[in-house]
């Protein structure tokens, strides 16, 4: 167990899947849903390739299932993923821990909706804002917590910094105590909720949105929201909790894009791959002696998350559609490795 948290487990990794609603577009184009939720930890994925007019028999190796820590659909709303993924780590980032939640997924299958989420239907980063404050209001007289936050992207394997109104490329890092940080960055104290989410709002307009063949608006970069907890007073821990939508796992051949996309591609398959063998190194005993956080920017930057006394949630997501298959079984299959 961690020292400073007894009710959670340190350095474990849980991954929970997300089931969005099928979208117009995919009822339009005729696609059926083919994932659905079995239980609150078993997701099943048919597949649409074979015959589906074959006898019983065949129907078992045309689904498979995957098991989660958790597993959710259209039925589960904003607030139920918030409080199975992250509601339980807002004690420990103010009594001194690190947290780390990651959206993963395709592009349009709902990373965004569930970190940011919209006005009527906020996502984590409000809800956990919204508690944190709370809770130190609640828990200390008068101010002994003071927080502040920095929102970066990763693109291209540069890091540009979100909060700055000219953001130019930094660099990470590591201090004399190991501890990896990016030299100057944009540190803002935030008073509210609302303060960070405007700060979020503007910070995401600047986040490097480009067309591709596949979706128009697709992310192609790694946002990540650092939110520090830091007591006043001596001796005592900083915590912090890291908030990341990670960019578009598809593959890069899959957007039909050449020359500067593809180089793209290449990236964000170099990070999430790089992610994924840290994930998946640390979630076997006594595998953190073999991680390799150097092979990319993202694990550079989470060697302390992830490697370190943190607790982290992998948020998987995908679409129902049938016409989604490949994607939706890539991504299955790398959350399920993670686990
Ligand atoms: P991503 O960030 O992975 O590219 P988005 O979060 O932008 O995907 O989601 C794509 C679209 O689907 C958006 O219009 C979003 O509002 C909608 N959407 C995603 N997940 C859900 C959900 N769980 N419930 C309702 N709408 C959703
Ligand atoms: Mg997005």
């Amino acid at each position: 167990p961690c020292p400073l948290c007894p009710t959670l487990t340190a350095r474990v990794l849980q991954v929970a899947l997300r089931i969005r609603p099928m979208s117009v577009a995919e009822l339009q184009r005729g696609a059926r849903p083919i994932a659905h939720r079995l239980d609150e930890q078993v997701v099943v994925l048919r597949d649409p390739t074979q015959n589906p007019d074959n006898v019983l028999r065949a129907s078992r190796s045309r689904e498979k299932s995957y098991v989660f820590d958790a597993a959710f659909d259209s039925t589960s709303t904003q607030e139920t993923v918030y409080r199975a993924t992250t509601q339980g780590f807002i004690a420990s980032v103010i009594s001194g821990c690190d947290a780390t939640v990651f959206a993963y997924g395709p592009t349009g299958c709902g990373k965004t909706y569930t970190m940011l989420g919209t006005d009527s239907e906020p996502g984590i980063c409000a809800r956990a804002l919204g508690d944190l404050f709370h809770a130190i209001k609640e828990c200390s007289s008068d101010a002994e917590h003071e927080v502040s936050m920095s929102y970066l992207e990763i693109y291209n394997e540069v890091i540009r910094d979100l909060l700055s109104p000219s953001p130019h490329s930094l660099q990470l890092c590591e201090d004399s105590h190991g501890t990896v940080r990016v030299v100057g960055i944009t540190e803002v104290s935030a008073g509210s909720t609302e303060e960070v989410l405007q700060l979020l709002l503007r910070g995401n307009q600047r986040r490097t949105q480009e067309p591709t063949a596949a979706n128009h608006t697709s992310s192609r970069s790694h946002a990540v929201l650092q939110v520090t907890v830091r007591p006043r007073g001596r001796g005592l821990r900083c915590g912090r909790l890291q908030l990341i939508d990670l960019a578009g796992s598809e593959r890069a051949a899959w957007t039909q894009n050449r020359g500067q996309r593809m180089k793209e591609g290449a990236h964000i398959n170099r990070s999430l791959l790089a992610l994924g063998n840290c994930i998946k190194a640390l979630s076997k005993p006594g595998g953190s002696a073999h991680v390799n956080y150097r092979d990319s920017k993202l694990t550079r930057l989470l060697k302390d998350s992830l490697g370190g006394n943190s607790h982290t949630v992998m948020i998987a997501h995908i679409s129902p559609a049938s016409t989604a298959f490949e994607e939706s079984r890539s991504t299955l299959t790398y959350a399920q490795r993670a686990k």
